[in-house]
């Protein structure tokens, strides 16, 4: 099963990328659909939405992840420069910073044009759920993001694509933008699953419905991007950005910012967000280092 276009078919309301899929669905209707081995259909490329999101007006964002790094030292150098920057030069930006560090990123950037926000959260409200952080918590260090879904939560910690959508549900609960990260990994993309398996780890984030996912921002990651160097291609980035932003259509959220992630750095980023469907980008290793982060959010 490979990436698939079709022809546009009739565009009727589809709830989201699951079954019972009504006819004529614009992401799994009747025509321009291609089935897949299993019984799922693949998404598919829909020129006349590509063309509808070419002048869409959505807003740029660069979210920093700064993974398992950072020393209080450290932090205050990077969250004191990144301060410092004219917040006319770059778009919106924000840190996803550890548990720990929220306190400090909360205090050094108050008052300033840069948000901040976690880096996981708990699908609980609270409980006995050792080592959990709720995100009525992170709302308490005045968080504005909450990263659901990242690549090595999935590998790292089990994290399946319910306990992902989980996770978003319970982050827009208390006023957070859950930043759910999808991505395939190379033996998925080498076999031609790609959209595949974006599809299925959409399905029940999609399923929470238009009101939620309109207040969500969604980061397409392939796996095998991410802190290796190897950046998707902006062309292969947009494949996969155009699929996803098509069933946002078809939900009724056009709206939605879609990032890229996966070795943004300064040098690269410029040609990917001049891709029609790529609204900025979460950045790892890039942003433990302000000046390439800003030169990034400068584009
Ligand atoms: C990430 O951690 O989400 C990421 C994209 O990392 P990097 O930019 O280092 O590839």
């Amino acid at each position: 099963m490979g990436l698939a276009r079709g022809l546009p078919g009739p565009v009727v309301p589809c709830p989201a990328l699951m079954s019972p899929r009504p006819p004529g669905c614009a992401v799994h209707g009747a025509r321009g659909l291609a089935r897949s081995g299993r019984a799922g259909l693949t998404l598919t490329l829909y020129r006349p939405l590509l063309r509808m999101t070419q002048t869409a007006n959505r807003a740029r964002l660069v979210l920093g992840n700064w993974k398992m790094h950072g020393s209080l030292a450290e932090n205050a150098a990077l969250l004191d420069a990144l301060r410092a920057a004219d917040a006319a030069s770059h778009c919106q930006i924000g840190v996803c910073v550890p548990f720990p560090y929220l306190a400090q990123a909360a205090q050094a950037l108050a008052g300033s044009a840069i948000t901040w926000g976690a880096q996981d959260v708990s699908a609980q409200a609270k409980g006995a759920f050792t080592g959990e952080v709720s995100a009525g918590m992170l709302k308490e260090f005045g968080c504005r993001w909450a990263l659901a879904g990242h690549s090595e939560r999935r590998t790292l910690h089990g994290e399946s694509d319910q306990l992902v959508a989980d996770k978003a549900r319970a982050a827009l609960e208390q006023g957070l933008v859950p930043v759910v990260c999808v991505g395939e990994s190379l033996e998925q993309r080498e076999s031609g699953q790609t959209l595949a398996v974006i599809e299925r780890q959409l399905a029940p984030v999609l399923a929470l419905g238009r009101e939620a996912v309109a207040g969500m921002v969604l980061a397409y990651e392939p796996v095998w991007a991410i802190g290796t160097g190897r950046t998707a291609t902006p062309e292969q980035a947009q494949e996969v950005h155009a699929a996803i932003r098509a069933a946002l259509t078809t939900l009724g959220a056009p709206q939605v910012q879609v990032l890229y992630g996966g070795s943004v750095k300064a040098a690269n980023a410029a040609t990917l967000f001049a891709m029609a469907d790529i609204d900025g980008a979460l950045v790892g290793g890039a942003s433990l280092v302000a000046e390439e982060f800003l030169r990034i959010a400068a584009n």
